[in-house]
């Protein structure tokens, strides 16, 4: 089955057995009635397994190419999932540019269960080879990475990762399904904040992962199930529902993001302008083979270097509004220095090149000319 026809029918019973309803039931229950102690009809309790759950997680499965999907209450809690996976004094190995709330989940909270982190620029993936020691159990790459738009060549990591017996799990958030498929390049596990472009409608919060393991499966479900981040039913729904349109969405964030970046890159009050779409991106090569397509997402950096300078383009957004998050029909203008990255502390932020004069844009599905007026009219 090619992609778009996945996204509509990968994995989903096109007719539930009740009543032919197209649409999978929203099973808004707690508990399922047994007719003998044990005796069920696949569900004993939601926070185990939910129908409407179950549904999303195959659909999950299938349009990542991979064979189990599990769904949690946010993108935070499919990471901590993964995370539980491992022991103090196991090792792991990040990207150094990756989501705030990333960085603080490692840092703040398994740091002080005893796992140890080392965070690398995995554009060179000799790095990564040099931080690998007998403890290390994970490499964790996020690609594009937010804001900086570092593209990570996956196949080359996870050359890496088999050679040392390494796991590698992919924050595919901003790719998504429909631009690259990590499992398929090498990857052990992906994991999405299912928040942004697969929901599509800014209208939930949720994360998944996918692997194609039975085993790695079993673990991941167990710590699903034991630990119990899973998410509700109404929102699997709205999920499922979002990932119906994934690729019409997608085509369209890909092209309106091209535009705005190439408008902002001929911008006079514009500095620099990230989006691996550029042919002078670094990486453009590798962009243009392990994906299908650019993205929606473009960040930018103003002549006048200052946070009120990128402060006062971002408050005159009309059509764009400031807000954090991504992924969503309508653009999004975020400023990642006091918003998404506000907790990665300044000198590392700027390490990677979060200065305070950087504006990331989630270029939404509006009319394009729209979108490019309102850049100008808030530049101006
Ligand atoms: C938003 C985001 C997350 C966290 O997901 P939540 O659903 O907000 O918990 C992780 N990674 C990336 C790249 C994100 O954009």
């Amino acid at each position: 089955m090619k992609f778009n026809t996945k996204t509509i029918h990968g994995g989903q019973q096109n007719t539930d057995p009740a009543f032919g309803s197209v649409m999978p039931p929203i099973y808004q229950t707690s508990t399922y009635s047994q007719t003998t102690p044990g005796g069920h009809k696949g569900f004993e309790y939601s926070r185990s397994g939910n129908p409407t759950r179950k549904a999303l997680e195959d659909a999950l499965a299938s349009i990542e190419n991979g064979n189990f999907g599990l769904a949690f209450g946010s993108g935070l809690a499919a990471i901590d999932a993964v995370l539980k996976l491992f022991k103090p004094g196991d090792e792991i190995i990040s990207t150094n540019d990756l989501y705030g709330g990333s960085y603080r989940l490692f840092t703040k909270i398994f740091e002080g269960f005893g796992i140890k982190f080392h965070f690398v620029g995995m554009q060179d993936t000799s790095k990564i080879e040099a931080a690998i020691t007998d403890k290390t159990k994970l490499i964790w790459v996020e690609t594009p990475t937010n804001p900086m738009m570092n593209i990570i060549d996956v196949v080359a990591v996870s050359k890496v990762a088999k050679a040392h017996n390494v796991l590698l799990a992919v924050d595919n958030t901003f790719a998504t399904p429909y631009l690259q498929q990590p499992l398929d390049l090498g990857a052990d596990i992906v994991m999405h904040s299912v928040t942004k472009y697969l929901g599509g409608h800014s209208d939930l919060v949720m994360g998944a992962l996918i692997v194609k393991d039975k085993e790695l499966a079993d673990k991941l479900y167990f710590i699903q199930n034991a630990s119990g981040a899973v998410s509700g039913p109404q929102d699997s729904f709205l999920a499922l529902r979002g990932i119906k349109t994934l690729h019409v969405r997608m085509q369209r964030h890909c092209e309106n993001g091209k535009a705005v970046a190439h408008f902002l890159k001929d911008h006079p009050k514009v500095d620099q302008v990230y989006w691996p779409g550029f042919e002078d991106h670094p990486k453009y090569d590798i962009a243009k083979k392990q994906m299908r397509d650019f993205g929606g997402m473009v960040s930018f950096t103003t002549k006048n270097d200052s946070l009120e300078g990128a402060v006062a383009v971002v408050e005159n957004l009309k059509v764009f509004t400031l807000a954090e998050s991504l992924g969503g029909v309508e653009s999004l203008a975020g400023h990642p220095a006091s918003m998404t990255h506000a907790s990665i502390p300044k000198e590392e932020r700027e390490k990677t090149g979060v200065k305070d004069s950087l504006i990331r844009l989630s270029v939404g599905i509006e009319d394009i000319d729209d979108l490019l007026e309102d850049l100008k009219q808030a530049l101006n």
